[in-house]
């Protein structure tokens, strides 16, 4: 274990030194981050088509200029993000000044999954970076193509000492590294059942962690929505990357007297983007591997296949699926999907559908399609949810003064933009009392005090 754990200790020292705090320091590394994602582009690019079909466009929306964005914010902002903050002092603390300072982690680990291999392992990145912590990266061993340009970007760029990519198999690598050396933070972004193997070893230590987990994302069609809207907006995101996407919709619940009419919609939308044969359409990914692939043919099985259902495990393909006549206890209903098979269930009334979506409570997201204040209200207020949107479907991740994060079963935490810098730093807090003023009551005898003490603290 010796080996693995020197170069630990290394990136220990040199964050000790002091070197990754200074303003100047962060804001040439996110610069040099960015001109290096730049430089890698077209290599990037190719290396997310190798590992998931995507296409240049998706690629840049959803991974590279999705970092590329998080990096100008956020050199945009450091700066003031950085600086002690000044909050109100008391009655009792008078004349103190009271600041919170922002202070460096220290050696963190983020580790990523494979959907969003770029995304997912350099947004938390560009956060690490900006509240100025050494960082351990640990891409996930499934989209092995892009893992490999990454490694090689951060070689290229960063001293091991500050920022090192490890690769391999994360059910060895991971608890060799968490088990023999204390992380000041570890940022998960994966499967719930691997989290909670993840948050265990961080329990050992004391080690404070994010979780970015996954689970059944719903989906409300009302009766009063914009019905070929939500069709499109729904598709749209379903089936992006094949449907491997943590907050894409897990399924929809529609208003009983809206379904034939949004189902039609949907099936229309979905021919429009990906046409009729989706398998070598420009705008259709494929599944990450055969177990993927193996899995998701199960729940196929499980409900009537009302549109799609063509597969092929030589091209990793599986058609844009819509399942209809679901029985609720079926896996399909328990578990997360997370490819292109979607469950279209109906409800008649509010508290139907909410009992149906309580069966897995604290979804990462949820979205409601209506037209109507009332029923948009009173759905975000009774869901208990990550983030969501109404009349939309995962964009709202794409704002970065959003926060982004599950509860419960889907997470712990929230990053992007300022969230991101205040996960990976220590909130300091700091009185400064001036001397000039040290009034003889604050110190014994107190006999006889409890008055004015009362009339001081209440
Ligand atoms: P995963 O849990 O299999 O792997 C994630 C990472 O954990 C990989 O880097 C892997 O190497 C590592 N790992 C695997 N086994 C491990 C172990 N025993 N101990 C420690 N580390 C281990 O997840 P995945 O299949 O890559 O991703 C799919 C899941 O991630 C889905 O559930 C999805 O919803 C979720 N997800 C969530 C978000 C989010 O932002 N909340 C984003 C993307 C994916």
């Amino acid at each position: 274990m010796e080996s693995s754990i020197q170069p630990l200790q290394k990136m220990r020292r040199y964050f000790e030194s002091g070197a990754t705090q200074p303003y100047a320091f962060r804001k040439q590394m996110l610069e040099a981050l960015r001109n290096a994602i730049t430089q890698y582009e077209d290599e990037l690019m190719q290396a997310l088509y190798a590992d998931l079909k995507k296409n240049k466009e998706e690629s840049w929306v959803t991974e590279i200029g999705f970092v590329q964005a998080e990096i100008r914010h956020a050199l945009k902002h450091v700066h003031r993000w950085m600086k002690p903050q000044k909050v109100a002092t008391n009655l009792l603390n008078f004349p103190g000044k009271s600041f919170v300072y922002k202070e460096p982690l220290g050696v963190v680990l983020i580790i990523g999954p494979w959907n969003y291999p770029l995304q997912l392992l350099f947004a938390p990145l560009v956060g690490a970076i900006a509240a100025g912590n050494c960082v351990v990266l640990k891409p996930s061993e499934f989209a092995t193509a892009t893992a490999a340009v990454m490694k090689r970007l951060i070689k290229q760029i960063f001293a091991p000492e500050y920022i090192l990519c490890v690769e391999g198999e994360g059910a060895q690598v991971v608890p060799d590294l968490m088990n023999n050396f204390r992380f000041d933070h570890v940022f998960y972004t994966g499967s719930t059942a691997v989290g909670k193997a993840v948050y265990e070893m961080a329990a050992k230590q004391l080690v404070p962690v994010t979780l970015e987990l996954g689970g059944k994302s719903p989906c409300v069609v009302e009766s009063d929505a914009d019905l070929k809207v939500a069709a499109r907006r729904i598709a749209l995101t379903k089936f992006s990357n094949a449907g491997q996407m943590c907050v894409a919709p897990d399924y929809v619940l529609v208003h009983r007297s809206a379904k034939d009419v949004f189902v039609r919609e949907l099936i229309s939308a979905i021919k429009r983007f990906f046409s009729e044969e989706p398998s070598s359409n420009y705008n259709y990914g494929k599944i990450i591997n055969e177990r993927a692939f193996n899995r998701l043919i199960k729940y196929m099985e499980q409900g009537r296949v009302i549109y799609g259902g063509k597969t092929d495990m030589s091209l990793h393909y599986i058609e844009p699926t819509l399942l209809d006549d679901v029985p609720l206890d079926a896996t399909v209903m328990g578990e997360e999907i997370f490819g292109p098979v979607l469950t279209v269930l109906s409800f008649e009334n509010f508290d139907e559908a909410k009992s149906i979506i309580n069966r897995n409570s604290n979804p990462l997201a949820f979205y409601v399609f209506t037209s109507n204040k009332e029923k948009e209200e009173r759905w975000l207020r009774e869901v208990p949810f990550g983030g969501g949107c109404v009349n939309n479907a995962s964009w709202h991740l794409t704002n970065f003064n959003l926060p982004f994060g599950g509860r419960g079963a889907s997470g712990i935490g929230a990053y992007h933009g300022e969230y991101s810098f205040a996960v990976f730093s220590h909130q300091k807090a700091v009185m400064k009392t001036p001397t000039w003023f040290d009034p003889a009551v604050k110190y014994p005898p107190f006999e006889g005090k409890l008055k004015l003490f009362k009339k001081i603290i209440r």
